[in-house]
């Protein structure tokens, strides 16, 4: 093994001249683009800003140290990266069914305090995501929650209840959201699986809403959110 050929090769000063140009040029090649797109910075990105984003990293790479990879041909393609990028936002203002295809639609998660049915059974995503959204949101429960909203970037938007409408609901903190072995008389539960909220006759009933098989029931809590 040749420590010389692993960290120098055939590198000149020549070279490592040019790759001090070619970084300082493509440097500020790439925030001229980023600039193009509009976007005023990033926070969470949509699935195809992402492939944007992605395809002008992969580009912007190369003609850094790539000896024979002239940087017209960088701009070249950066160009059409954003001009396609560009035109898709304008198709995306002009059909809403575009703009559905390549952001993805929001999602409703929550509506009166319980997860909306469709959603969790067509198992498109676990409980841990959202849940943990709320909470960093100070929900501590989701008879809080009026409405919570999925939106296309991967942020959790939500609607709570005013304190005196507050009602029962699924606990979302780890120690509270635990499976119950006995129940007590007139007291609420929450199902663990759908946040549906009943009175309980047996810890091994089914829940009427979503009839889910695991049959687990927390306690449900009615605590008023504090901001
Ligand atoms: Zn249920």
């Amino acid at each position: 093994m040749d420590w010389a050929d692993i960290f120098i090769y055939d590198t000149t000063w020549m070279f490592a001249v040019e790759i001090l140009i070619r970084v300082i040029v493509m440097f500020v090649l790439i925030i001229s683009f980023l600039r193009f797109t509009g976007k005023r910075g990033v926070r969470q990105l949509s699935i195809f800003e992402l492939t944007i984003i992605l395809s002008l990293g992969s580009i912007a790479g190369d003609p850094m140290f790539t000896e024979d990879l002239p940087i017209i041909q960088a701009v070249l393609i950066m160009s059409t990266v954003i001009l396609l990028y560009r035109l898709c936002t304008w198709a995306m203002m002009k059909s809403s069914r575009v703009e559905n295809f390549l952001e993805g639609k929001s999602l409703y998660i929550v509506e009166e305090g319980m997860l909306v049915l469709d959603k969790i059974k067509k198992g498109k995503m676990s409980h841990d995501e959202f849940f943990s959204e709320m909470r960093q949101q100070g929900v501590e429960h989701l008879g809080q929650v009026r409405t919570g909203l999925l939106e296309t970037d991967g942020n959790f938007s939500i609607l709570l209840y005013s304190p005196e409408k507050t009602r029962y609901g699924l606990p979302l903190f780890p120690k509270q959201y635990q499976a119950l072995e006995q129940i007590e008389p007139e007291t609420y539960y929450a199902c663990m699986h759908c946040g549906q909220v009943e009175h309980l006759s047996d810890p091994d009933q089914l829940c009427k809403r979503c009839e889910d098989i695991s049959k687990r029931w927390a306690k449900a809590l009615n605590s008023e959110i504090v901001r």
